[in-house]
């Protein structure tokens, strides 16, 4: 339920809901407004008739329910975008399309930090870099696990570029946020809800890949069990789902920027290395995904993709890389955005 708070409600009647809110058993969730206060409060839906009681409450507006199940990343309860700050000046949901690049896998000191130069140097504004890989198979490179985390800190230390690596276990946790700015769940974990829960308890922000096979509104039930645990800094990033097209490796959903503008007020980041798979197509709908209005990129680079150890044929090289920022650059501009 929605507790709309009047114009110009005191703080302390806005406290006193609040602890009200409480007592009825639900965790409330305040969002100061310029002009009133919005109060959601989350819980079991069953208590609902409880919670309308709060309409007499002093300074209490209205109660309204929330009828979209994804109660704290819907519109509904917020309407404003929510602006991620991952790194010094480095926000997701303003004016601003920050550029995640980097190696799908951290190989090596000098491969990660010859590709932190390079994306820096195109205007990337966050590296990338996998320590813990969800491989298809279990002979294939699994990641170099803490050394890989040290080795990023080394190619932030050098750069200034704020680190998105993927988690893929609780047990890692405490670990992965000491080296990481954001923590990336890949599409294989997108409905570990154990998981989501675990990075929910944290303050680092998260961005949350589709799933392979999830509809908008599971991405989005995912979303909010981050939430739920108090992380309101969630990022989502469509990177392709699973169809009967063979000729990408999956099919970039691009349709979901103007879904999840209606639906939520979180970021909006696309992937159109893994949305495509192959190096040849991620210009054309990187440059697209600006243009439909995406707030951010994530895209893979390494300096040598036929030596990768992973996701080699989809990887840019420094100079392809540096050729799509250009360009992108003048996309952004066009739609009122910068890069
Ligand atoms: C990755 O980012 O390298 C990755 C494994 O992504 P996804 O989870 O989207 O497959
Ligand atoms: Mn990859």
């Amino acid at each position: 339920m929605i507790i709309v708070m009047q114009e110009g409600a005191s703080r302390r009647e806005i406290e006193d809901v609040e602890r009200e809110i409480v007592e009825m058993g639900y965790k409330p969730h305040p969002i100061y407004g310029v002009e009133r206060t919005v109060i959601g409060a989350i819980g079991d839906e069953r208590g609902k008739a409880l919670l309308q009681q709060l309409e007499t409450s002093p300074g209490v507006e209205r109660v309204i329910p929330i009828l979209k199940p994804y109660k704290l990343a819907g519109r509904e309860l917020k309407k404003e975008k929510t602006k991620i700050e991952v790194g010094p000046g480095v926000i997701f949901g303003g004016k601003m399309v920050p550029v995640i690049a980097g190696p799908c896998s951290v190989e090596g000191l000098d491969q990660i930090c010859e590709t932190a130069d390079a994306v820096k140097k195109a205007g990337a504004k966050a590296l990338r870099g996998g320590a813990y890989k969800p491989r298809t198979s279990p002979y294939s490179f699994q990641g170099l696990e803490e050394d890989g985390l040290k080795m990023l800190a080394e190619a932030k230390a050098r750069t200034g570029l704020p680190i998105v690596t993927e988690i893929m276990k609780e047990s890692v946790l405490d670990l992965i946020v000491q080296y990481t700015d954001v923590l990336q769940i890949g599409a294989r974990n997108t409905q570990n809800f154990d998981l989501l829960k675990a990075v929910g308890q944290t303050n680092t922000p998260v961005l949350l890949k589709r799933g392979i096979a999830t509809t908008i509104k599971e991405w989005l039930m995912s979303a909010e069990y981050v939430m739920s645990q108090g992380n309101m800094n969630v990022i989502l990033c469509e990177r392709g789902i699973r169809t009967f097209e063979t000729a990408t490796r999956n099919t970039l959903d691009l349709s979901v920027i103007p879904v999840l503008k209606h639906e939520t007020h979180l970021p909006v980041v696309i992937d159109p290395s893994h949305g495509t798979g192959h190096w040849q197509y991620v210009e054309d709908m990187a440059l697209a995904a600006v243009a439909a209005g995406a707030d951010g990129l994530m895209i893979e680079v390494h300096p040598n993709p036929h030596e990768a150890w992973s996701d080699g044929g989809q990887s840019l090289t420094p100079a392809t890389f540096e050729k799509l920022m250009k360009r992108m650059k003048l996309v952004a501009e066009a739609v009122g955005r910068e890069i």
